[in-house]
């Protein structure tokens, strides 16, 4: 079956080959569907006839959003931990072992519901890749337990065994990074794609972050890294040293950070709902754009630091507070996202792309960050298939 959704007042492609600017624009254009893939992209006056037509009535149509970040196999929520600290309380790691305790004590059937409301409440928000941490269980079996979930729902699972010292070492650290990067990691690399830490006072220091990061990448897991969220740290220059595929937060950067981020394939990947929800500084976009670096935004999805799955909202965060135009924060969102997963099949609206694509109840993309808070999907397609 093919699809012609034609009409469609502003086309995000991200393809530069394909129209105006880095976003790739192209006005009063068409996208055929064929199968999962996209089958033809361009002006809407020259597009072929498919077996179906869907009518875009002149609003914008972009690629699904790619969540490079978020951490959605848990238990319970942390909304007293919330309300604290806006209530004036500091916010520290040491809070995840909350939902360490409540996801230790839920069923496999219960992690696995409360991940799948999660997908479908950020898909109906137009996100149509998610990546899927572990981190909330720290023991072998708990590690295990949530990558198997999240791989049956996305291939794009992080084995994050070493999000903070699991409590039962809090006093034997080395010891707990022996068993993350040992008989943990031979229990979890199975089913995970990448692996990640913590890296930053009260989690995990350069060596240890060095050490769990070296490991994975000896089972084949492709690393990223939790960055410079909270403080000045080694966390970026590790990233970049190790060939990550991101540094996650990037929120205290020095001008060496900036340049070695820029220099390399490493993405940045920056995490507003983090600074909203911690009520933090936020990172300066604008600075590693400027310098050259690849920027990508994501939610940090979890029930501590960030609880939104709203890349929209992250959007408009980015444009408000961190530097980004409109253009560069939906670029971040959708290709940088993709780039930071290493896909080329996705954030794109390409030929031979999956046909993940999401229509705005609005005219133009800025939209996204014009119109804040305001609900704006009008549809969402995922590889093919309608979804919302
Ligand atoms: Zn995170």
């Amino acid at each position: 079956m093919s699809l012609l959704i034609t009409d469609v007042g502003t086309l995000v492609t991200n393809d530069p080959a394909l129209g105006q600017g880095p976003l790739g624009l192209l006005q009063d254009a068409a996208v055929v569907v064929e199968g999962s893939r996209i089958a033809w992209v361009g002006p809407a006056a020259a597009a072929p006839a498919a077996d179906e037509r869907f009518d875009a009535r002149h609003r914008a149509l972009l690629p699904g959003f790619v969540d490079s970040h978020a951490h959605l196999v848990f238990a319970g929520d942390r909304t007293a931990e919330f309300n604290a600290r806006m209530s004036g309380q500091a916010y520290s790691a040491g809070g995840i072992r909350t939902t360490v305790a409540a996801t230790r004590a839920a069923t496999d059937a219960e992690l696995d519901a409360n991940l799948v409301r999660f997908l479908r409440e950020a898909l109906h928000q137009g996100t149509t890749t998610v990546e899927c941490k572990s981190g909330y269980g720290l023991t072998v079996a708990d590690e295990a337990r949530a990558l198997r979930i999240a791989a049956s729902h996305t291939p794009e699972t992080t084995y994050l065994g070493a999000h903070v010292v699991a409590p039962e070492f809090a006093d034997d650290p080395a010891g707990y990074v022996d068993l993350v990067t040992g008989e943990m990691l031979d229990a979890c690399a199975p089913h995970a794609r990448w692996v990640d830490v913590f890296c930053e006072r009260g989690a995990f220091d350069g060596d240890q972050a060095r050490a769990v990061l070296t490991a994975g990448a000896k089972r084949g897991l492709i690393p990223r890294v939790h960055a410079n969220q909270l403080s000045y740290g080694p966390g970026v220059q590790l990233a970049v040293e190790l060939g990550a595929a991101s540094a996650d937060h990037c929120t205290h950067l020095t001008d060496e950070d900036v340049a070695a981020l820029a220099g390399s394939e490493t993405v940045a990947t920056l995490l507003p709902g983090a600074e909203f929800s911690t009520r933090a500084a936020y990172p300066n976009a604008r600075r590693l754009l400027d310098a050259g670096a690849t920027v990508a935004l994501s939610t940090d999805c979890n029930p501590g630091s960030s609880f939104t799955s709203s890349m929209a909202f992250c959007i408009a965060v980015a444009v408000r507070e961190m530097g980004m135009t409109p253009d560069e924060a939906v670029h971040a969102a959708t290709a940088g996202g993709a780039k930071a997963l290493r896909r080329s099949d996705v954030g794109v609206i390409t030929l031979g792309a999956r046909a993940d694509l999401l229509l705005l109840e609005a005219p133009s993309h800025v939209h996204l960050a014009y119109r804040p808070g305001v609900p704006l999907t009008a549809a969402v397609w995922r590889a093919g298939a309608r979804e919302f």
